[in-house]
């Protein structure tokens, strides 16, 4: 399946929550829209075409370590240029620094869930490159943390949709007995069509523990992407990209229902002012970014 996914990466400088310092940080400015085409896996995620992109979703402050999605670093409006910037450090590994912020603030397991999530679908993300072992123990870190989060009835929320994440980690993970059992809790309420537990439950009883890419059909019925804006000419339009286009639908509803905003239509536009004075950035595509490695 050929992926057509464009993204664009820009400097932005924000303010740590935590420590108030400013910094400069990568932020994805702009993904192209989810299609039918796009690559999804069974786990619900949108496989995107460099693990830098889903890495700029998370900010590290260089100050005092702490990281957390970058939507709830305030913008600040220094130019990039002229503060101190985020550690380099290699993308996946963000998310499990983030994990480690949000156990230290005292952060739900749910929120901790996503973050290790997005660090597994981010160490896949490097494709060919991808190491074996990273996979592993995000697999693991995604288990422990949405165990705990389920293992708590006080949240409300679709419980049920979590459950099946749950149950593919543990088919990834080999515990095909867990699987099994998990994906028999999953109900109607996950609003997932009954075709896709039923196949992920086959690939659990015969002992498969591979990804699996979405059909179309099935990209369609869950995720009912707009047939518009999967024309080219919107696809190139420089736009701020919408938390649903990078992350999956479902996960970024949750995180707008625990409170933690992501990147706000407003709040994009005044970065993007404050950017017009200091027009530093690097577009960056798939296809640049296999060319360059
Ligand atoms: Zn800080």
């Amino acid at each position: 399946m050929q992926d057509h996914t464009k993204f664009n990466i820009k400097m932005m400088s924000v303010i740590c929550p935590q420590c108030s310092a400013v910094f400069a940080t990568q932020h994805l400015a702009y993904m192209s829209s989810i299609t039918v085409d796009s690559p999804v896996e069974a786990d619900l995620h949108r496989v995107l075409p460099h693990p830098a992109a889903r890495a700029a979703l998370v900010a590290m402050c260089p100050n005092c370590i702490y990281t957390w999605w970058i939507s709830s670093f305030a913008p600040h409006h220094f130019v990039p240029d002229l503060v101190p910037e985020a550690p380099e450090v290699e993308f996946s590994k963000k998310f499990a620094h983030a994990v480690l912020s949000g156990r230290n603030s005292g952060a739900h397991a749910l929120d901790r869930a996503l973050l290790a999530m997005n660090g597994l679908w981010c160490a896949r993300e490097y494709g060919d490159s991808a190491s074996a072992d990273t996979v592993h123990k995000f697999l693991e870190l995604s288990y422990t943390e949405l165990h705990t989060a389920l293992s708590d009835e006080a949240w409300e929320g679709n419980r049920s949709r979590y459950t099946y994440l749950l149950a593919e980690i543990c088919r990834q993970l080999g515990q095909f007995a867990s699987a099994l059992e998990l994906f028999r809790q999953v109900d109607r309420k996950a609003l997932l069509p009954r075709e896709l537990i039923d196949q992920q439950a086959a690939l659990a009883l015969m002992q498969d523990v591979r990804p699996v890419l979405l059909t179309p059909q099935l990209v369609e019925q869950i995720f009912r992407p707009k047939k518009e804006i999967a024309q080219p000419v919107i696809e190139e339009a420089v736009e701020e990209v919408t938390p649903e286009q990078a992350l999956e639908e479902g996960l970024a509803e949750e995180l707008k229902a625990r409170g933690i905003p992501i990147m706000q239509k407003p709040q994009a536009q005044d970065i993007q002012q404050n950017q017009q004075q200091a027009p530093t950035f690097t577009r960056v595509t798939s296809s640049t970014i296999r060319q360059a490695s």
